[in-house]
């Protein structure tokens, strides 16, 4: 639009400014405040921006529920720590997350709430919350997706030899998880498995992996240098009802051709069956994702 704000199209967004967001860290303002979304908030100088250098969550709500806002708020602080940020003040952030939820009043919508380090030098958090429209998952979780395998690089060991990688960390560094979508692209299909240099199964650049071979459910080992995922938390709940045991495990890539399903869990998809890996079809077991994904979609706002 000629004023610069957004046409009147533009899928509707809340934007909440949290000031009293860290430890140790004098608020700003009062603990935060809803600005309005076409005004600049953000200084061109915020390491968020210029380097990345940050953390942030992405929680899935459903009519109005937070799924798994524990297990997320929980991670956001973990993540704060592995980056040496200020710890964050868990209650304000579930205030404001709230607060923003509601004032946006979707059915399907998703919060993101992001911690930069803030202006280079001044050691002041910046932190704020959007809420904003899903996207339209539909597809995906129910056709499914087609995946390739890439090496991601680094050892399984990575995050106990190297952590000052971040791997496991959920930073704003998400470009190399953008760019690993586009070479998905080139090779004819919408995802991505990361595979260690030394050839596990590791994680999606958004997402978890879960496996089933027979009767037994495997997630790959965290401790691998992947970010735990919190949809598998409710994921697990859920087969466990049906009988299963989900195990955690460093699994060889070799053994992807051996499982009877795949599937990548996130906050926004739910659980995404993979109907192809590495150009080859793969079964989809429709009713069990079915099931999962109505789990993932009912499920209480406390677990995860
Ligand atoms: N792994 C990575 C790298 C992610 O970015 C995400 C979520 O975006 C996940 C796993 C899945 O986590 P969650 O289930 O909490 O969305």
């Amino acid at each position: 639009a000629p004023d610069g704000r957004p046409a009147a199209s533009t899928p509707r967004i809340v934007v909440v400014m949290v000031d009293d967001l860290a430890e140790g860290v004098p608020p700003v303002a009062a603990e935060f405040r809803e600005v309005d979304p076409a005004e600049p908030q953000l200084s061109v100088q915020d390491l968020g921006p210029t380097r990345g250098d940050g953390v942030f969550e992405t929680v899935g709500v459903k009519g109005g529920r937070l799924f798994a806002l524990g297990p997320h708020l929980a991670r956001f602080a973990k993540s704060a720590r592995m980056l040496e940020l200020p710890a964050p003040k868990l209650e304000v952030w579930e205030r404001a997350i709230r607060h923003a939820v509601a004032a946006h009043g979707g059915e399907d919508i998703a919060a993101k709430f992001v911690m930069t380090r803030g202006i280079e030098g001044t050691g002041v958090p910046v932190g704020w919350v959007t809420v904003f429209e899903s996207g339209d998952f539909a597809r995906p979780r129910t056709e499914g997706v087609s995946v390739v395998t890439l090496d991601r690089g680094y050892r399984s060991d990575v995050a106990e030899t190297s952590p000052w990688l971040l791997q496991g960390a959920k930073s704003l560094s998400y470009a190399v998880n953008k760019a690993v979508l586009r070479e998905a692209a080139r090779r004819d299909a919408e995802d991505v498995i990361f595979v260690s240099s030394d050839g596990y199964v590791l994680e999606g650049p958004s997402s978890t992996v879960l496996m089933r071979f027979g009767d037994e459910f495997v997630t790959p080992a965290a401790r691998q240098g992947i970010l735990e995922g919190t949809t598998l938390g409710t994921a697990i709940a859920f087969l466990a009802g049906e009988g299963f045991e989900v195990r955690h495990e460093q699994v060889p890539v070799s053994r992807l051709a051996d499982a009877e399903g795949l599937w990548l869990l996130s906050s926004t998809r739910r659980a995404a069956p993979i109907n192809r890996l590495d150009g080859e079809a793969r079964p989809v077991d429709r009713d069990l994702t079915e099931r999962l994904q109505s789990a993932l979609a009912d499920a209480p706002e406390g677990i995860g």
